[in-house]
């Protein structure tokens, strides 16, 4: 199946280049020419790994056996066979992504990247180690470790900014066992990691080395799509419930940083899937929620730091997969991008907007709004979210319309405890380990094992570089 660029100035590939490329040469990413017919309704019949090799199998059809991939990357590493449970929380239900080795939703993805990477790399005969190199914020750095640990023909490079994130994060990704994988602290920022990543990239262009350099952020196609599922999976879990009857409509609330998770629920709905209004959600950096009200992108503003760190970001890179899917016009989208790129901002026209709210509603919360809606929930329905989905919520009870409505959840309280536990008014004294036990005492709600295990595992991964040293960092593994 032909993959294109958004931006329209690379040639076509096939799905199996497009995963292993991640951007495409001009800059744009890639999206099938066509989205293909796909058989929703079967899919709805099918277990969670089932209904992910069948999207999967539309989508990249040029990497060949993706049950048995799919059945690699999933089993035993969630809590439940069914990866994403839906439950029911007061008006809402809330789709639980948080089930998987590192209590974040990237799980998901993160789990079935490197089994598509390693099947591409297969498919196209490349002989070559892929060397992943990855700048995290917190929670991509960690899922992208566990999935790629000891995966043969792979290894991974994860950058974090020293002392910006938090500090089970930091535990979560220093003492990572595998022997195909490295991480680093850097001084300075995310935005200096993350630069020092893209400067990596630009500095090894065209150069003869020992491996290729790939990424596991959400621009590779790769990543993208296992998130399509859960769309589905919640679907069929309200199906099989009886809340909704097949062809229903459901409106989804997502948490949004790089408008990754929430373009799966487009392209869910793009495939057939009843899907009523995708609700953006995000946090008191509301880029999007301004561009999808007025129809002007405009990243010139401060990036505040908030208690929703994994929704800090300014530019949304998969908005332009999005752009490219309801105007058809590369030429155009390639414009946008400059815009952005060159001006800080970029306006669409009507008629794009119009098609762009048609589809999508946005709202966002601040850290003290998002506090409340945490101790309220907890109050009324003995449920305890995380801000990242404290976001999701609010979003949801501002646009609640006539159909159910699914808030995604994207990760376990428990990566949060300080802001959580002062959301339901405990004491946040201590360490993060403590601040864990206080919330499990309180709560009744047990500490995933894998964050309880951190305290006694030992760090292996100590270093502290300036971002000037990056390269020699890679290079040197
Ligand atoms: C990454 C992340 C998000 C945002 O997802 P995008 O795909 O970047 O929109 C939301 N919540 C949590 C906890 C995350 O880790």
């Amino acid at each position: 199946m032909d993959y294109i660029s958004t931006r329209g100035q690379s040639p076509a590939v096939d799905s199996a280049q497009a995963v292993l490329s991640g951007l495409a040469p001009d800059g744009g990413l890639y999206m099938p020419r066509a989205i293909p017919a796909f058989d929703w309704q079967h899919c709805l019949t099918l277990s969670a790994q089932q209904m992910s090799a069948a999207i999967l199998s539309a989508l990249l059809p040029d990497i060949p056996n993706m049950e048995a991939l799919v059945k690699r990357a999933y089993t035993g590493k969630f809590e439940t066979e069914d990866l994403t449970p839906t439950v029911p929380v007061g008006d809402f239900q809330v789709l639980e992504l948080f089930r998987g080795p590192t209590s974040a939703f990237k799980d998901v993805a993160l789990s079935m990247l490197p089994q598509l990477l390693t099947a591409a790399k297969r498919e196209k005969g490349i002989a070559q180690e892929i060397r992943v190199l990855t700048a995290t914020s917190g929670d991509t750095g960690k899922a992208a470790l566990v999935g790629f640990q000891d995966v043969p023909g792979v290894s991974i490079c994860v950058f974090y900014p020293f002392g910006g994130v938090s500090q089970v994060q930091r535990a979560q990704m220093v003492t990572q066992e595998g022997e195909n994988v490295h991480v680093c602290a850097v001084e300075g920022n995310f935005d200096d990691a993350q630069t020092g990543v893209k400067n990596i990239f630009a500095a090894c262009q065209g150069k003869a080395l020992p491996f290729l350099l790939s990424s596991a952020n959400s621009i590779n196609i790769g990543r993208l799509a296992p998130q399509i599922m859960y769309y589905f999976k919640s679907y069929a879990d309200l199906l099989s419930r009886k809340v909704i009857s097949l062809g229903d409509k459901v409106d989804f609330s997502v948490p949004t940083g790089n408008f990754g998770d929430i373009l799966a629920g487009y392209l869910a709905k793009k495939l057939g899937l009843p899907v009523g209004r995708l609700i953006c959600a995000s946090n008191a950096n509301n880029v999007l929620t301004d561009f999808l009200t007025t129809g002007v992108y405009d990243r010139r503003r401060p990036l505040l730091k908030t208690t929703s760190p994994s929704m800090d970001i300014l530019v949304s890179s998969n908005l332009e997969r999005l752009l490219y899917l309801l105007s058809g016009d590369t030429a155009l989208v390639a414009g946008l991008m400059k815009d952005l790129s060159e001006q800080g901002f970029y306006r669409v026209p009507d008629a794009l907007l119009g098609a762009i709210q048609a589809e999508f509603a946005a709202g966002y919360c601040n850290d003290a709004q998002a506090e409340a809606v945490i101790g309220r929930v907890y109050r009324e329905q003995g449920y305890l979210m995380d801000p990242h989905t404290a976001c999701g919520w609010a979003a949801a009870e501002t646009h609640r319309g006539d159909v159910p409505t699914v808030v995604l959840s994207t990760a376990s309280p428990y990566k949060f405890s300080t802001a959580v536990l002062t959301a339901i008014g405990a004491d946040t004294s201590g360490s993060e380990y403590d601040r864990m036990e206080r919330m499990q005492a309180l709560t009744g709600i047990p500490i995933p094992p894998a964050l309880a295990a951190l305290r006694t595992k030992p760090e292996r991964h100590t270093g502290v570089i300036p971002k000037e040293k990056m390269l020699e960092f890679v290079l040197g593994r």
